[in-house]
């Protein structure tokens, strides 16, 4: 059997791009998404924070966050299907970074390029922060910037079933398979091999498969510096009252940020205690040892919180540079990548999905150029270092 694009893994940036390539007029081939968990279980896509901002620092991110937000705003005329319109319940409260006085300059240089490129993002004084947010220990910050609008955070996975359903009523073709070998003649990818032995070829295969991706691309002898990192998040609830209260990112890098009746809390685990691993058991001591007694330094409030759930997903992390490794490769033609995510791929699936779309037909990403993160700077060791990862 063949199609014209084969898209391995069906999560959130696998059905963007077979959303964008079957909304496309200028595309009219065959598209058919090989994805082995239809429930997504265990796919970042539905384990992840679903949180949205324009405050990154390199400019192919920031653009990629504008344009999610954009169109999750007006997901009603992207995504619905028959008059459904899937219920993202976007909640546009803005991300708050801070800063102690080391991490300023930074801050401010960030601040500086995200209004560049016309980001509604605000700069805060101290003493603005504290009569905006009066439950915030700000004592000792230097500066703030909040995300006025565009920011937010909604349901992960209402988007990817949106995404999915939409491509299918576009006809998109979805299979329950697992992908266990790219087929690679000389200098091009000619398809796949499934796991019961199974060849499907195509004229161009798109690796969408999160951690999975390294695994693929090795099967075709292409190396990409992507690792499986593990990500706890917490639920917990607590009496503090925290009004207006946006994803708050502390200069430690612990994040908070409300949900439903309480709040969604977590911390990257020390680098030395942070190894590429694929289970997913949760980690209770990183919320006790370090994550509470940073939360409730910041909040004191928050001396006072029950844990009532808790998770753990990965990060597809690129050990390179902290971004996506998005395109085609350079010497090795019928394949595109869009890997790499480090933690912010859920925001950037409608403008990565539309992006792969354009490649595809158009052999470039016009709408946003996305050069900058191709995969030339990974062969050449060129890292395009994100500064502000969470
Ligand atoms: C705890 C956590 C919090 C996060 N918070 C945020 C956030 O707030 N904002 C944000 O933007 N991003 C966030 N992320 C990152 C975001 O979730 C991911 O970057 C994004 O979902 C990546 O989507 P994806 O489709 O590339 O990968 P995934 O969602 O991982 O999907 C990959 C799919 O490929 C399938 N697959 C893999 N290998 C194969 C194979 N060989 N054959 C067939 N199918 C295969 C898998 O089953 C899976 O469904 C978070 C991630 C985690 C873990």
């Amino acid at each position: 059997m063949s199609f014209d694009v084969l898209i391995v893994g069906g999560a959130a940036v696998g059905s963007a791009a077979a959303y964008f390539l079957c909304a496309s007029p200028d595309f009219q081939g065959r598209v058919c998404v090989l994805e082995q968990d239809p429930s997504y279980a265990r796919s970042a896509t539905a384990l992840s924070v679903a949180s949205i901002r324009h405050q990154f620092s390199t400019p192919e991110n920031i653009r990629l966050s504008q344009f999610g937000s954009e169109f999750i705003r007006h997901i009603d005329q992207h995504l619905a299907v028959d008059g459904e319109v899937p219920a993202l319940q976007f909640n546009e409260r803005g991300y708050l970074f801070m800063a102690t006085p080391p991490g300023l300059e930074v801050l401010r240089s960030n601040h500086s390029t995200q209004r560049e490129l016309g980001a509604d993002v605000c700069w805060l004084e101290p003493q603005e922060l504290a009569q905006r947010y009066p439950w915030l220990r700000t004592d000792d910050l230097a500066a703030a910037t909040w995300g006025c609008t565009g920011e937010g955070w909604l349901d992960a996975y209402a988007l990817l079933q949106g995404f999915r359903r939409r491509a299918l009523a576009l006809g998109a073709t979805y299979r329950q398979a697992r992908v266990t070998q790219l087929l690679r003649q000389g200098n091009r990818v000619k398809g796949v091999q499934l796991a019961d032995g199974e060849e499907l070829a195509a004229g161009l295969v798109i690796n969408a498969a999160g951690i999975g991706a390294t695994a693929l691309a090795r099967s075709a002898g292409i190396e990409l510096p992507i690792e499986s990192r593990k990500r706890s998040v917490f639920f917990v609830t607590s009496n503090a009252q925290l009004p207006n209260c946006p994803m708050v990112i502390d200069p430690s890098g612990a994040y908070f940020r409300p949900e439903g009746e309480g709040f969604i809390c977590g911390i990257a685990p020390p680098p030395h205690e942070d190894p590429a691993c694929e289970e997913f058991e949760v980690q209770h001591r990183l919320f006790d040892e370090s994550l509470w007694p940073l939360l409730a330094q910041r909040v004191p409030g928050f001396e006072a919180l029950r844990v009532k759930r808790s998770w753990a997903g990965h990060y597809d992390m690129n050990t390179l540079d902290h971004n996506a490794i998005l395109g085609p490769h350079p010497h090795v033609d019928g394949i595109l990548f869009a890997n790499g995510f480090s933690g912010h791929g859920l925001q950037h699936s409608p403008g990565v999905g539309r992006a792969l779309a354009e490649w595809v037909i158009w052999g470039e990403s016009r709408s946003i150029n996305l050069r900058a993160l191709g995969f030339e700077r990974v062969l050449a060791q060129r890292p395009l270092r994100e500064v502000n990862v969470v």
